[in-house]
């Protein structure tokens, strides 16, 4: 072991795209091998979860930590790296918000078993067998980690010292946040978003606004947008305006919509809610003087129903952090 601050990588319920991002700070990684010893990356190496129980309580400098909590192992790493890190960063969307893997949360937990092991075409099943924690065999008692109703964010079973967001954050943020740790420069206060910027994604897009209204909304292959004008102005659902900052507008820049992978923007609790709002400001449904509230509400349904799947749009990123978390049954 070396005397050098040790660095640790966790990945729960995850990708793998996050550790992509780490190794997409291409040469500087040996800056960070440089200043750190990275000590635990079960993608990497392999160190062993019984070695980290082993250190000093608050013996790992900073862990980085992505993916979302679906099962009880993912909650026993986190409280255990919790307990180990001076510094515990929930890295990516996954661990900041639940991400994709947090839309599970439309759904129940047999429904999602009944899909994936009794009704999956795919899959021979004749006893109907569905994953329980415990299965008694004859040697004894096999134990497997329970999954969750849920998927929950990592701050919602540990304290995190900072959130990076991203799906998966852009490289150039985690070098900031690494140089700024090398350098010694004061982090922001704990509970920050770090490695971002504050605004929206509006803000750094240089696509031109018009202040346009919507009659329709429309999928990405419906059309080729035009380069110069905001997507949303052509009627392409852009999460930009309730998007955090820092990625530089990349996906707008090569043609695309936001999704909203930074989260929301500072101050904004709900992304979802955000879009929807904005959304109801630029929605064109005419002339509506001497309308019903009936007939104006069916105008606006019309609308909004071009917008093939509204809690995976709004929601994509977010949905465990949101206020909803989920389904409400
Ligand atoms: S809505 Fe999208 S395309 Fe329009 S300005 Fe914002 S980020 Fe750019
Ligand atoms: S434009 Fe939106 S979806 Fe694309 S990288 Fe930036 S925040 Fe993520």
């Amino acid at each position: 072991m070396s005397g050098k601050p040790k660095l640790s990588m966790y990945w729960a319920t995850a990708c793998g795209g996050c550790e992509i991002s780490l190794v997409n700070i291409h040469e500087k990684v040996l800056d960070v091998d440089a200043n750190f010893e990275f000590m635990f990356c079960p993608c990497l190496l392999d160190t062993k979860k019984k070695d980290i129980e082993a250190m000093p309580d608050k013996g790992i400098a900073i862990t980085l930590f992505n993916g979302a909590i679906r099962t009880e192992e993912n909650e026993e790493m986190a409280r255990l790296l919790r307990k180990k890190s001076r510094v515990l960063i929930a890295y990516g969307s996954c661990s900041y918000e639940g991400c994709i893997p947090g839309l599970s949360n439309l759904h129940s937990r047999e429904d999602h078993f009944k899909t994936i092991y009794l009704d999956n075409p795919t899959v021979d099943n004749p006893s109907g067998v569905v994953p329980t924690p415990e299965t008694a065999v004859p040697e004894g008692t096999l134990r497997i980690p329970s999954f969750y109703e849920r998927v929950k964010t990592l701050s919602d079973v540990v304290d995190a010292d900072y959130f990076i967001p991203g799906c998966p954050p852009e490289p150039h943020q985690v070098w900031n946040v690494i140089e700024a740790v090398v350098q010694g420069r004061q982090l922001p206060p704990a509970g920050s978003v770090i490695g971002a910027g504050a605004s929206a994604v509006c803000e750094e897009c240089e696509r031109k606004k018009e202040d346009k209204k919507i009659k329709k909304f429309y999928r990405t292959y419906e059309m080729i947008p035009d380069r110069e004008k905001c997507l949303l102005e052509q009627g392409i659902v852009c999460m930009g305006i309730a998007t955090r900052s820092g990625c530089g507008a990349l996906c707008p820049k090569v043609n695309m919509p936001c999704t909203g992978c930074y989260g929301p923007p500072e101050g904004v609790l709900d992304q979802g809610a955000k879009m929807i709002a904005a959304l109801g400001s630029i929605i064109d449904i005419g002339d509506v003087k001497g309308l019903s509230e009936e007939e104006i509400a069916k105008r606006a349904d019309a609308v909004i129903s071009s917008i093939p799947d509204p809690a995976g749009t709004f929601y994509k990123y977010s949905l465990p952090g949101s206020i909803l978390k989920g389904r409400i049954s």
